[in-house]
């Protein structure tokens, strides 16, 4: 089962492409690979899940941290989208 061999990657692997698909740079069967993994890898589910949240919580704290001209930027555009 050469294509079973292929879908079946090892822990090491498994956190890289982790690491990727958090980025957005996995490929469609890296991610395949992954999820794979993951469903009989409790290691690395937990790893995938905290990764996740860390990942949510950094985009949280870039949106907090948005520069104020930025933000005022943004509001004058919605504002000027609304008012249309
Ligand atoms: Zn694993």
């Amino acid at each position: 089962m050469k294509l079973l061999q292929k879908l079946m990657i090892d822990c090491e692997t498994s956190a890289h492409y982790c690491d990727k698909a958090q980025y957005n740079e996995a490929t469609g069967m890296e991610r395949i690979q992954l999820k794979i993994h993951i469903l009989f890898c409790k290691i690395c589910k937990s790893h995938t899940i905290r990764n996740s949240k860390l990942t949510s919580a950094c985009n949280k704290a870039s949106l907090a941290t948005m520069p104020k001209t930025d933000k005022e930027a943004l509001r004058a555009k919605l504002n000027k989208e609304m008012s249309k």
